[in-house]
């Protein structure tokens, strides 16, 4: 299984291409969840295209695409929320109280309903694939959690549903995003290993956009490294031109 929030682009395709590796049938499912986003703004300008959508899924072999209504979703009485401590806390949890509140929610309801062998994410949402790891173990759920490297354009800005809000200007300019991250990792081969050197190095690339966070951390904990000798995250969120971007890149 895809879990999606359709408005489909080459990053989810290379979830379904993954997903096919591993499965003999492969379930997308589309559903822009209104209950992750904090910002009625935000969910009612998130682009929404299913027809397209569903060629897309045709052109890549889909077995199955479902695309529930919000009522089919959450009927009246609805009332059971899933909520993972910990990991959802910091960065997104933070800038977007209740998101990863309905992000596991939605994923529980989406696993309880199709019962997929496998489910596909996206490295891009480096904390989403945290809580939904610790869902999955916390709940004993009986599926594996498979996760797929970024797909980005052709400066590296990581492919999203959202970029097609940025005009041209904002488009330029939140190419410094991938930029700061390829400078990061630069520095991290030549042997730089203190979280607060590397994200001195990222924000100093972050010019002309609005960083909500640059942040080095443990990758498995999403808390403060102990020290400067394991892997670390970077973990970015940013708004430019009005549109709010995330990325992350893994320094091992
Ligand atoms: P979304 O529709 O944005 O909720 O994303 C659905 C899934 O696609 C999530 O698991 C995302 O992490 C993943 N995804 C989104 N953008 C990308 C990308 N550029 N590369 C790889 N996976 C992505």
């Amino acid at each position: 299984m895809v879990p999606t929030m359709g408005a489909l682009h080459a990053g989810h395709v290379s979830l379904m291409q993954r997903a096919h590796a591993l499965g003999a049938r492969v379930v997308v499912s589309i559903f822009v969840n209104p209950l992750q986003f904090g910002d009625a703004t935000d969910l009612a300008k998130y682009p929404s295209d299913v027809a397209r959508d569903i060629d897309i899924c045709r052109e890549a072999n889909v077995d199955l695409v479902w695309a529930p209504s919000v009522h089919d979703m959450y009927p009246a009485g609805f009332a059971t929320r899933v909520s993972v401590d910990g990991v959802s806390e910091p960065f997104e949890g933070r800038h977007r109280p209740g998101h990863f509140e309905g992000v596991a929610t939605v994923v529980t309801k989406l696993f309880a309903v199709i019962r997929p062998d496998v489910a596909v994410f996206g490295a891009k949402d480096f904390q989403q694939v945290a809580v939904v790891k610790r869902l999955t173990a916390d709940l004993g759920l009986p599926v594996d959690i498979d996760v797929a490297p970024t797909v980005r354009d052709h400066d590296g800005l990581a492919l999203s549903s959202r970029n097609v809000r940025l005009d041209p200007e904002a488009r330029a300019r939140a190419s410094v995003i991938p930029r700061s991250l390829v400078a990061a990792e630069k520095a991290w081969h030549s042997g730089v290993r203190n979280s607060r050197d590397i994200e001195a190095i990222v924000v100093g690339e972050l010019i002309d956009i609005d960083i909500d966070y640059a942040s080095v951390v443990d990758p498995g904990t999403l808390a403060p490294r102990n020290d400067d000798s394991g892997p670390a995250v970077i973990l970015i969120a940013a708004t430019v031109g009005g549109v709010r971007l995330i990325d992350n890149v893994v320094l091992t």
